[in-house]
């Protein structure tokens, strides 16, 4: 990526400034032993998943002074994904933030938050692989796993999304498991990323190596909370991103790095 930074220098040497190119941030939020991304674009800011009941996703949107969410994108029905949902309603109840809409998989449907959500009146949808999010144009942002018909359940339901502009991809894949990686490289055998969220907090039953081997990524983001007791992130996860990573500095870790912020200019790269 440093090369990347590089060309943004040359970038801005060339044509006067970077001001004018178009911005999308991602930051991977500190929310514990859990998950929650916030993508902060042009127009529209989202959550992919919202942490644990107890992470403070209310003063980590309220110090980044973030007052709308356009989507909320739930992977799937755990509590260290959806945690959050009920503190978002109450700020909703309280004026303190607008939600547009939550977005979820087949699985999260059955999921006990929804009933808080219609009641508080916030609009919700389903979305399955073929999906697009208008979220964050001019990136896309396109929903990969699973298909429509899924009857899978828990991690295995997980939503896998991939933004990309015309030259970089980030994507997450919530706590899918290998068996799912393997099910995403048949619907996609070319899929890469520059940036990758590893699965199931560096889990050693997700990040399989013909995953990684194929998606390539030079960044990897890995959510876990300090000293947690699944052991997660995964020494075998570890010494296998550091492999495909090769860059260990691009490894990024929760737990050790905090939150962790990335300025994407459409076109150009991404970098820290
Ligand atoms: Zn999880």
């Amino acid at each position: 990526m440093r090369n990347l930074f590089f060309c943004a220098l040359l970038f801005a040497c060339s044509s006067g400034s970077l001001e004018k190119q178009d911005k999308l941030y991602i930051e991977m939020l500190d929310v514990g032993q859990g998950l929650s991304f916030l993508i902060r674009g042009k127009n529209c800011n989202s959550l992919y998943d919202t942490g644990t009941p107890s992470s403070g996703i209310d003063t980590m949107l309220q110090n980044r002074g973030i007052k709308t969410l356009c989507s909320v994108i739930l992977s799937h029905r755990h509590n260290d994904h959806t945690g959050g949902v009920p503190t978002l309603v109450e700020m909703a109840k309280n004026g303190e933030l607008h939600i547009n809409r939550v977005l979820f998989g087949n699985d999260a449907a059955q999921e006990p938050y929804m009933n808080l959500l219609k009641e508080a009146g916030i609009a919700t949808q389903e979305i399955s692989r073929g999906d697009t999010i208008a979220d964050f144009l001019p990136w896309s942002a396109r929903i990969l796993f699973p298909v429509q018909t899924s009857s899978l359940t828990e991690n295995a339901a997980s939503i896998a999304m991939r933004i990309s502009d015309s030259e970089n991809s980030f994507l997450f894949t919530g706590d899918l498991e290998a068996e799912q990686e393997k099910s995403i490289l048949e619907l996609e055998p070319l899929l890469s990323a520059v940036a990758l969220q590893a699965g199931h907090h560096g889990s050693k039953t997700s990040s399989s190596w013909d995953f990684l081997a194929q998606i390539r990524p030079k960044m990897a983001f890995i959510s876990a909370g300090k000293n947690n007791s699944y052991g997660h992130p995964h020494p075998e996860t570890l010494a296998k991103l550091r492999l495909i990573v090769q860059d260990t500095t691009q490894i990024f870790r929760s737990d050790r790095d905090g939150s962790v912020e990335m300025e994407w200019v459409y076109g150009v790269g991404m970098w820290r």
